[in-house]
């Protein structure tokens, strides 16, 4: 009898399906690419390399991100940085970045790891490829550009436009330990990336105040 139950219950749902999708709005699918429905927040798409607000890298080379995943897809060399023009604020900077989105799991352990919150994931979910070599990223396609773009795998394709580029599943630090003096001290966070794009969010001084 059980079985019968679930049974039953199961073609009540796909009735109903059914019959929203021929009567009513409660479409199951849409229209790609012309519709398609935002994500939820913490959607973890392709990944993204952030910058401070001052626009230097937020990635130190340290190799944290390539040890925490497990699909081993992340592979970095860090370099140090040059005394007259660094890059970073670290000793170093990440020299060779590279993500083979094959292998990735998209689990999110990389950001995670990340001591300076420089790898985040976007909305984006747009990754195929005609050839396997495409398929690995390197910063060309990771790294933010100065003016807070993320760069698109395919910049002629159309769906480089799409909006997921312009959003992060998580939280950005815009601190910058060098640079800007109104993110001095403080910890701001913002869910898009991009530098000086957002205010720095208030103290804990100022919210006790
Ligand atoms: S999301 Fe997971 S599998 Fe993908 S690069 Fe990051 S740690 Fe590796
Ligand atoms: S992305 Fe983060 S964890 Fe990975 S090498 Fe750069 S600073 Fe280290």
């Amino acid at each position: 009898m059980a079985g019968l139950g679930a049974f039953l219950k199961g073609l009540r749902v796909t009735g109903k399906v059914m019959v929203d999708t021929v009567f009513g709005d409660g479409l199951v699918t849409t229209k790609y690419p012309e519709e398609f429905r935002p994500k939820p927040q913490r959607f973890h798409g392709r990944h993204v390399l952030n910058r401070y607000p001052d626009g230097m890298e937020k990635c130190i080379g340290c190799e944290l991100c390539a040890g925490a995943c497990p699909a081993r897809c992340i592979y970095v060399r860090g370099l140090d940085n040059p005394p007259e023009h660094p890059v970073s604020p670290g000793e170093r900077y990440g020299y060779v970045y590279e993500i083979n989105m094959l292998r990735c799991i998209f689990c999110g352990l990389c950001v995670e790891a990340c001591p300076t919150e420089a790898i985040t994931m976007t909305h984006l979910f747009e990754m195929s490829t005609s050839n396997r070599g495409d398929a690995i990223y390197t910063r060309n396609e990771l790294l933010m550009r100065p003016d807070g773009s993320v760069p698109h795998m395919f910049p002629e394709d159309p769906l480089a436009k799409m909006s997921e580029l312009a959003t992060a599943d998580g939280w950005v630090r815009a601190t910058a330990p060098s640079g800007v003096a109104a993110y001095e001290g403080v910890q701001a966070w913002q869910g898009t990336p991009g530098p000086a794009s957002w205010a720095p969010e208030p103290t804990q001084e100022e919210l006790d105040a």
